[in-house]
C-alpha cells in the first residue's frame, strides 16, 4: 500500500534530508586512501547524532533477515554494489566507493547514496559514476504527478544503455516515509507510461545501480551484493517527494 505524505510531513522529511545531505558531504571529504571504511562509519554515526537525528540502518532488520544491520553506513567497494558492511578495509587509490546512509528524523526516514572515486580512478570508473549520477537526475525529472514508475525506470535504463553499462539485477528503489522501505518498488528499468501512476504526496527513493559488466549479482558473506562478474559498480540515490510543482529532492 502506498502511503501519501502531507505537505507538512514532506517538510519534516526535508529537515531530515538536509541532515543526511550534510552527513554524505562530510563522508565524501573523509573518504581517502588509507582510511578504513569503519572509520567512515564512525564519522557518519557521530554526524547524525550531532545533528539530532538517528541512524536509520543501525540494527535495521528487514523481514526474513536473521540479524539487524550492524552499522550506520553501507560502504561498498568496487564490485560490491550495496550493503557493504564497514570494516578494517583500508581504502586504496583507484577504489570506487559507494556510500549509502539513512537517518530517522521526527519519525520519518530518509535514504541517500553516492559513489566516490578514491584518489585517481580509471576512465571507465569515471564514466560509470557519471552515467549513474546522470541517470539519477534523469529519473528524478520524471518524478511528477501524472507520470508513472515506468517513466522513471525507462529514463534510468536509457542512460545505462547509452553508455554501454548494465542496470544491476534484482535491486530497486522504494517508497519511504514512516518506514525505511515502503511500497512501491522503484525499478531501474521500465516501459514509458506503464506501472503505478505517480501522485502528489508520494515519496520515493530513486536509486540507479549500474555495473560496468553484466548486471547479475551475488550475495557475499556479510550480506552485501556484488557484481557476479567482478565488474565495477556505481550507485546514486536521493529521497524525492512528488509535489504539485514537480519533483522535490529531500536529501540534497
Ligand atoms: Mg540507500
Ligand atoms: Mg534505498
Amino acid at each position: 500500500m502506498i502511503t501519501l505524505k502531507t505537505p507538512e510531513e514532506i517538510g519534516i522529511m526535508a529537515e531530515g534530508g538536509r541532515i543526511l545531505g550534510d552527513v554524505l558531504r562530510e563522508l565524501k571529504i573523509a573518504a581517502r586512501a588509507g582510511v578504513a571504511t569503519k572509520e567512515l562509519d564512525a564519522v557518519a554515526y557521530k554526524a547524525i547524532l550531532r545533528a539530532g537525528a538517528k541512524p536509520a540502518f543501525l540494527h535495521y532488520r528487514p523481514a526474513g533477515a536473521a540479524h539487524g544491520y550492524p552499522a550506520t553506513l553501507c560502504a561498498s567497494v568496487n564490485d560490491v554494489v550495496v550493503h557493504g558492511v564497514p570494516s578494517g578495509y583500508l581504502l586504496q587509490d583507484g577504489d570506487v566507493l559507494k556510500l549509502d546512509c539513512g537517518v530517522r528524523h521526527k519519525g520519518f526516514f530518509l535514504d541517500a547514496a553516492l559513489t566516490v572515486g578514491i584518489g585517481s580512478v580509471s576512465g571507465q570508473a569515471k564514466k560509470l559514476m557519471t552515467a549513474a549520477e546522470t541517470a539519477l537526475t534523469a529519473g528524478i525529472k520524471e518524478a511528477q504527478p501524472g507520470k508513472t514508475l515506468g517513466d522513471i525506470g525507462f529514463a534510468v535504463a536509457r542512460i545505462a544503455k547509452k553508455n554501454g553499462f548494465s542496470v544491476v539485477d534484482g535491486l530497486t528503489g522504494h517508497g519511504i516515509g514512516r518506514a525505511l522501505h515502503e511500497d512501491p518498488y522503484v525499478c531501474n528499468f521500465g516501459v514509458r507510461g506503464a506501472g503505478e501512476l505517480l501522485r502528489e504526496g508520494m515519496v520515493i527513493a530513486i536509486e540507479p545501480m549500474f555495473a560496468a559488466g553484466a548486471g547479475a549479482i551475488r550475495e557475499l558473506k556479510d550480506g552485501s551484493y556484488a557484481a557476479r562478474d567482478g565488474s565495477l559498480t556505481a550507485h546514486f540515490e536521493h529521497t524525492v517527494a512528488i509535489t504539485e510543482n514537480g519533483p522535490r529532492i529531500l536529501t540534497e
